[in-house]
């Protein structure tokens, strides 16, 4: 029952540092339907995680919660969550007038696209989140201190590398939080079961399969090499995602400012106009490419042999290729012509040279 409720107790934790610490007001990207004015936003996300691990590791030095909990109690925790996920979807949909799609259609989807409360003081997707990243390096910490209690000085370096990347990952994440609000489950999505279940549930628990599945086992033995040369590639797909996420952004607010000294090369009908050099001259969606190569070096870094981790860099792909074929059909539309001179100039979807 303890394990069960850990969530419900740290998701309100966390809800209340997002909602009492201090944070910065910035304009976004999506249009408020009603009155026609960018939304804002009210962020704080990296100062949530550094207090939320604070917490952690206070509670831990103080033997009042064992650092390895969240290790100890993963299913039961994980149940909690998913009868939060699913709580939170009932809550965020229902009570809202319908799209005219089926009921369970609705569920999935949702009915509203940008639920603010409090003035914008709370974003429900930037919540949501917010929630699923955190309670993600949470579960990475607690995993990572179950290894090091169970196997001390014969300890896997790859366990702990493998937390470090995805700890790190978070904290990119969080830190660059202002860039999220550009990206398509910001402008294109709902709030329905997908979303809210997404982040409440299976973000902080699938993400984390790459130690829950292995933080049990004695160190593979890796040779350092191999070590540094995995890490390598997380960090050439981070490379590769935050520098096209960046350039874009960028592009978006400040369309004349160069980036990593490359001057925005575009292509123009006069009314909408596309980035068509740099990172968005390589492939339409280099990003991707990184996201999954950041994935890789993860799984990577447990050691190659685990098949269950691979579930994690197959999940991205499973998420990002269709995805990059419905957004190519959104932008088609939006952009007409000038998308299909895009698609001429920049051939490549993700891979570059391949597909
Ligand atoms: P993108 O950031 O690629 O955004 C796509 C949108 O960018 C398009 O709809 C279009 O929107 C605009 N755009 C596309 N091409 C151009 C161009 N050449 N010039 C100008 N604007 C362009 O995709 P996502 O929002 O899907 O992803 C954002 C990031 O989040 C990515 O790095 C992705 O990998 C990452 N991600 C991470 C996940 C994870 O679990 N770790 C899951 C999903 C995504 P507009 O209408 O604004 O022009």
């Amino acid at each position: 029952m303890l394990g069960f409720l850990t969530p419900f107790t740290i998701y309100a934790l966390i809800t209340a540092l997002y909602y009492f610490l201090p944070g910065r007001w910035v304009t976004g990207y999506v249009t408020h339907t009603i009155t026609g004015e960018k939304l804002k936003y009210r962020l704080n996300g990296r100062l949530v995680l550094i207090t939320s691990i604070l917490l952690w590791a206070s509670l831990g030095i103080f033997r009042l919660v064992p650092f390895e909990w969240l290790y100890t109690v993963r299913y039961y925790s994980f149940a909690g969550a998913f009868t939060i996920g699913l709580i939170f979807s009932i809550v965020i949909v229902f009570p809202y007038p319908s799209t005219g799609k089926p009921l369970l259609t609705d569920l999935f989807l949702g009915r509203l696209e940008n639920p603010q409360f409090k003035g914008g003081r709370i974003d429900i997707k930037m919540w949501l989140y917010l929630i699923g990243a955190v309670m993600l390096e949470l579960n990475i910490l607690s995993f990572a201190s179950y290894h090091y209690i169970t196997y001390g000085t014969m300890s896997s370096t790859g366990v702990f590398v493998c937390a470090v990347l995805i700890t790190y990952f978070v904290f990119d994440y969080l830190t660059f939080e202002e860039g999220h609000l550009y990206t398509y489950d910001i402008f294109a999505e709902k709030v329905g079961f997908k979303l809210g279940w997404g982040c409440l549930t299976f973000y902080p628990f699938f993400y984390s399969i790459p130690l829950f599945t292995t933080a049990h086992l004695p160190s593979p033995n890796t040779p350092l090499w191999l070590i540094v040369l995995y890490s390598a590639i997380f960090f050439t797909g981070w490379i590769i995602a935050r520098g096209a996420n960046m350039q874009k952004f960028y592009f978006k607010t400040q369309p004349q400012k160069e980036f990593l000294g490359i001057k925005p090369q575009t292509l123009s009908d006069g009314n909408k106009t596309l980035l068509v050099n740099g990172f968005w001259g390589v492939s339409r969606h280099i990003n991707y490419l990184g996201e999954i190569l950041m994935a890789v070096g993860i799984v990577l870094s447990v050691g190659p042999t685990h098949i269950w981790v691979w579930l994690y860099p197959l999940y991205y792909v499973a998420l990002l290729f269709p995805r990059q074929i419905s957004d190519d059909k959104r932008c088609a539309v939006k952009y007409g012509k000038l998308w299909d001179e895009y698609e001429s100039k920049t051939r490549f979807r993700i891979i570059p040279f391949l597909y």
